[in-house]
């Protein structure tokens, strides 16, 4: 049996357990500002309370409009930035007390894959180099580097005589292959992707896609997909996780949220057409108004502004996420016509013209 097979066999066969494998509550994240004399202006609420728990094997997509802080709070999942507040668990160890050296040790299980293939790599490495380096630094495989080498390649279908070769001789498809390879190498149990197919050609945005499902499967990975492209999500979630103006306000099983969203924002974004353009052929628009500013987000619920069964209760107070499984922050959620149903048929050009309207306005 290989070492892949071996892994495969521990993540697919985990102990049975039912907590969760990565557990945040409450996280904040501010961003402070200043105008040109130095003077504190403000903050950017990039992440303003945000709860979530992902299962060991799971897949959570994070999905919203450009700026709604997913991003950001990729980041904070795998703190690379710290953040102002909450709590932060992974398998049940509290990683925000972590010293920096267990910190280290701990990134050995979560890895983060990025949108632009070409920035992750090391252009003075070559590919051995760069999948190397992480068996070197958590001392995995010694004595025997190329051959893992070898094995991660042949896994994310790539021929192994390719290890001499350097980044820019690559597709944009066959690198974020590589920084996938990359980031199997540390044996992660928690991949994060953050757009990891957002720049990459269309055709070969489904090659990479299909790669991430079956490495997920059958490597037992828990994944968090932060993405605009509903195409994808649909594709590999078990889990969506609706964010708007840094705090998320529906979040269920993939599914379910597809079918019927509860959220007035998660509605719009699925049955909104967003390829119709103005009648001066002006910008997309998914919704009427603007995006709040992050740096003054409106009283009570932040959608108020957009939302069609806006309220005054709305503009008064917060709502938070309730429900069973499907949880949406709502406070007339139980009072709104029920969803329009998008036929299956009509499914999969409304997500590609809402992939295209994010896209454009993501430029
Ligand atoms: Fe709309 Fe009010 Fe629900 Fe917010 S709380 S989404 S404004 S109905």
């Amino acid at each position: 049996m290989s070492e892949l097979d071996r892994e495969a066999e521990r993540n697919v066969n985990p102990p049975r357990q039912q907590n969760p494998l990565l557990e945040a509550q409450g996280l904040v994240k501010h961003f402070p500002f200043r105008d040109s004399l130095g003077r504190a202006r403000g903050a950017v609420r990039a992440v303003d309370g945000v709860s979530l728990s992902v299962p060991p094997g799971r897949v959570l997509a994070i999905v919203g409009e450009s700026g709604c802080g997913k991003s950001t709070l990729g980041r904070l999942l795998l703190r690379l930035i710290e953040p102002d507040s909450g709590t932060l668990s992974f398998d049940g160890e509290d990683v925000l007390a972590m010293r920096p050296a267990a910190l280290r040790a701990k990134r050995r299980e979560m890895q983060l894959i990025f949108q632009d293939p070409f920035a992750s790599l090391d252009p003075r490495m070559n590919v051995e180099a760069a999948i190397t380096e992480p068996l070197i630094l958590h001392r995995l495989h010694r004595g025997r580097e190329r051959a893992r080498v070898a094995e991660l390649l042949e896994r994310v279908g790539l021929r192994p005589e390719l290890a001499r070769r350097w980044p820019h001789e690559f597709s944009g498809g066959q690198r974020q292959r590589i920084a996938i390879a990359r980031a199997l190498a540390s044996e992660p149990r928690l991949i994060i992707g953050d757009e990891p197919v957002s720049a990459l050609d269309v055709s070969v945005q489904a090659q990479v896609v299909n790669l991430l499902g079956d490495l997920i499967r059958d490597l037992g990975l828990t994944f968090i997909l932060i993405s605009h492209d509903l195409g994808v999500v649909r594709q590999i979630a078990d889990q969506v996780a609706v964010m708007y103006l840094g705090q998320i306000v529906e979040q269920g099983p993939a599914e379910q949220m597809f079918h019927n969203p509860r959220h007035p924002y998660t509605r719009a974004l699925l049955a909104a057409v967003p390829g119709q353009r103005g009648p001066e052929g002006g910008a997309l628009k998914l919704l009427e108004g603007d995006v709040p500013s992050p740096v003054a987000p409106p009283s009570g619920c932040r959608f108020h502004t957009r939302c069609p069964h806006v309220q005054a209760i709305c503009r008064e107070r917060a709502p938070i996420l309730v429900g069973e499984t499907q949880l949406a922050a709502c406070h007339l959620q139980d009072s709104l016509p029920p969803a329009t149903p998008i036929r299956e048929a009509e499914a999969d050009d409304r997500l590609a013209r809402l992939q295209a309207y994010f896209r454009e306005t993501t430029a």
